[in-house]
């Protein structure tokens, strides 16, 4: 520990700083930056469980965090990041930017924005463990920018993680291989990347992002009944009674998610088991 203490840089505000700070956006980063830096550094979250990202205003401790940051970690797309790092860097002209997402293949079309285009990048991408690869790859090379005296073990623990990243997609592949129906319903399309991962078909029952017209209901449920789903997926942050209702009209199971959670192995896991069925 005093290794650690003494890499701190000296700060001119008189605050201490026990450890050197990473602000990261969403809970599953906070979880796959921890496997790689252990307690080599101390994690910020800006949202937290049940904060819905897309009508998300940054409480003050949050902000004072990212001025105590040495970098900050976007995962790419969310519309609150850029508003967050372009202020940030008026009061820390040091902090160090990095995209954990860079390289992604990302979806279109998937994914109503607020602003009412139906063409912006699906920001949902950490709901694939092929892009929690990428992801965990930038974060590893970021952290070595930022502390190359621990490369080693940074290194290792990737692999580590790595290791636990393949194990999961096998579970999920081997489930998935005997599934009820490729086809699952979800209020709000929050599991683009899960669904092109393996192969699924998501029904996404929300329309343009809100609650569904009076006259496209029925088109709607038609849609959700032919799929073939028997299962759909509800989230807190994103849940509407409407979907509920329709979930009773078609009998179909309903399964509440939260793929914001830090544990995000566990609920990959969830939905998985929810579609397989088996
Ligand atoms: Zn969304």
């Amino acid at each position: 520990m005093a290794a650690i203490a003494a890499l701190v840089p000296v700060s001119c505000n008189n605050s201490v700083q026990e450890k050197r700070m990473i602000t990261v956006s969403i809970l599953p980063q906070k979880f796959m930056l921890k496997k790689i830096v252990g307690d080599n550094f101390e994690i910020s979250c800006m949202l937290n469980e049940g904060n819905n990202p897309e009508a998300y205003e940054p409480s003050m401790t949050h902000l004072m965090n990212i001025e105590h940051s040495m970098a900050y970690f976007c995962i790419g797309y969310i519309g609150f990041e850029d508003a967050i790092v372009g202020k940030a860097h008026i009061n820390n002209p040091d902090l160090k930017i990095y995209n954990n997402s860079k390289g992604i293949n990302v979806i279109r079309g998937t994914h109503f924005s607020p602003e009412g285009s139906h063409d912006e990048a699906d920001p949902h991408l950490w709901t694939s463990v092929a892009n929690a690869i990428i992801i965990s790859q930038n974060m590893l090379a970021a952290v070595i920018e930022l502390d190359p005296a621990n490369a080693d073990t940074y290194t290792a623990n990737f692999n580590a993680f790595k290791t636990e990243l393949d194990s999961l997609d096998s579970y999920i592949k081997s489930k998935l291989a005997d599934k009820r129906s490729a086809a699952f319903l979800v209020w709000h399309p929050s599991l683009s990347y899960f669904a092109r991962d393996y192969g699924l078909q998501q029904v996404s029952l929300e329309y343009e992002g809100k609650e569904i017209p009076i006259d496209k209901l029925k088109q709607n449920i038609d849609a959700a009944r032919e799929s073939g789903a028997h299962v759909l997926f509800m989230q807190r942050e994103f849940d509407s009674r409407q979907a509920e209702a329709i979930g009773e009209e078609l009998g179909v199971k309903m399964v509440k998610i939260n793929p914001m959670s830090y544990d995000w192995e566990i609920e990959l896991k969830n939905i998985t088991d929810a579609i397989a069925d088996n």
